[in-house]
């Protein structure tokens, strides 16, 4: 008889078909024209009812399944009893074929966190920048992003009624990522992406300093490693605080597993069990040739500090930037927040 899939490949099938829902959820919230928009912390800090429905969606369906699973939703909401109608109990079925990775094959339900992001990309889910938005399910083991599920609701919204909007995208280190066509960035470009919404002088100093081609200004964590995946960019760089772990968990396993990734240069955040997390910041990150651009990141407290998530192709290297820009020294400590 057949051995039942490891935990790892059937939580990833479990939060394929989650996600499939949630994108489900997001839609309905919209087309109902109610988003019930709530400030969290200022006015480009959004959560709207959508926020809320797939976070109780994700959380609960995943602990019903996997009741040993650390799970950790970007929302704080109230304990509630949830409506069953937001439960998903399905496994992606291709996924459930799929072999895991042996370094991962004897992981135990209790050792893997998940970072549940019910919905990136807020602030443009309110303004009609429909696919901007992502719902985003990372899992962690050890304090490493380790697999990923990506839905993009409106994947699609404008290319016509005879087209399936809402996809899919997944991955697992060690077995690749899928869902999506992968592309290089054309002519050989330098094209930024960075955030549209969350700007400031130090973003955008940094980004000048990089000297690119073009920016692509769009909303969500999600979106824009999507933006460097199907090669419409070839770096996401973001110099400032802001991004959590539900932010990058998924979508760094995405950029990791495609494999022909030369060098990503990331804050690896650790994605370990407690909230009270470590994390790896930047000690420092030199510009070697204009002084007022030397951002310095010593000691973040409280907020995560996420600097650049360059995705740097094999075709389209950013050679300049470690010559003529930026060093960029990690710092080799862990920091408790
Ligand atoms: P953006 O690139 O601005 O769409 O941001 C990507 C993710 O990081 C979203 O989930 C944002 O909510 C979050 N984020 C980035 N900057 C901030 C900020 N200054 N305050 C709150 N959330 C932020
Ligand atoms: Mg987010
Ligand atoms: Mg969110």
């Amino acid at each position: 008889m057949a051995s039942s899939p490891a935990v790892l490949i059937r939580l990833v099938a479990s939060a394929y078909s989650i996600a499939q829902k949630a994108g489900m959820i997001v839609r309905s919230v919209m087309a109902g024209g109610d988003l019930g928009i709530v400030e969290k912390t200022s006015s480009v800090d959004l959560q709207t009812k959508a926020d809320r429905l797939v976070q109780m969606s994700i959380c609960s369906s995943l602990a019903q399944k996997f009741p040993k699973l650390t799970i950790i939703g970007e929302e704080d909401l109230p304990v509630q009893e949830v409506d069953q109608e937001l439960i998903e109990d399905g496994q992606w079925e291709e996924i459930l074929k799929k072999p895991c990775p042996i370094q991962y094959s004897a992981i135990k339900e209790e050792d893997l966190v998940v970072w549940v992001d019910p919905l990136d990309g807020t602030k443009e889910y309110t303004e009609g920048l429909l696919d901007n938005v992502t719902v985003l399910i990372g899992i962690a083991y050890e304090g490493k992003a380790i697999a990923g599920v990506i839905n993009q609701p409106y994947y699609n919204y404008q290319a016509g009624a005879d087209a399936v909007l809402g996809r899919t995208i997944w991955g697992v280190l060690g077995l690749g990522a899928f869902g999506f066509q992968l592309n290089e960035v054309p002519d050989g470009k330098h094209i930024i992406t960075t955030t549209r919404s969350h700007s400031n002088k130090l973003v955008n100093d940094c980004i000048s300093a990089m000297n690119p081609d073009n920016v692509l200004r769009v909303g969500g964590a999600g979106n824009k490693i999507i933006q460097l995946i199907e090669g419409k960019a070839s770096a996401y760089v973001f110099a400032s605080p802001g991004c959590k772990k539900w932010d990058t968990c998924a979508p760094e396993v995405i950029l990791c597993a495609v494999g022909d990734l030369v060098q990503v240069l990331l804050v690896l955040y650790h994605f370990g069990h407690s909230s009270k997390l470590l994390y790896r910041i930047f000690e420092s990150v030199h510009n070697s040739t204009n002084s007022t651009l030397m951002p310095h990141f010593p000691h973040i407290t409280s907020t995560i500090c996420h600097f650049a998530f360059c995705s740097i192709r094999r075709s389209n290297t950013y050679e300049v930037v470690p010559q003529n820009c930026f060093n960029l020294h990690f710092s080799n400590h862990w920091q408790t927040d």
